[in-house]
């Protein structure tokens, strides 16, 4: 799952108890509904910013490419996608 996956929000016409109503939801990237409908476009902005912090929290260290000089690093997240030297110019013991 990508973070644009969780990022966009729309609004909606849902039919209720027979008549149409506007609600929020959160759509994929592709245009799929990934969320329920929500009252307010708040309530589906505070859903979307649950679950990037969810999304954000089960982040595991992993090896990965630096996106600067392609050297495989320990990334301690998903924000983490430089290496220590390109990140601080000091090569660590381990580069
Ligand atoms: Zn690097």
């Amino acid at each position: 799952m990508s973070l644009a996956a969780v990022y966009d929000i729309r609004p909606v016409r849902v039919i209720s108890r027979g008549r149409t109503v506007h609600r929020f939801a959160l759509f994929s990237d592709d245009g799929t509904r990934v969320s329920g409908f929500y009252p307010s476009e708040k309530a589906a902005q505070n859903e979307r910013r649950a679950r990037i912090m969810k999304w954000i929290e089960t982040a595991k260290p992993i090896e990965r490419p630096c996106m600067c000089c392609g050297h495989v690093f320990t990334s301690e997240g998903r924000f983490h996608r430089l290496c220590h030297i390109c990140t601080t110019g000091v090569p660590r013991k381990e580069w």
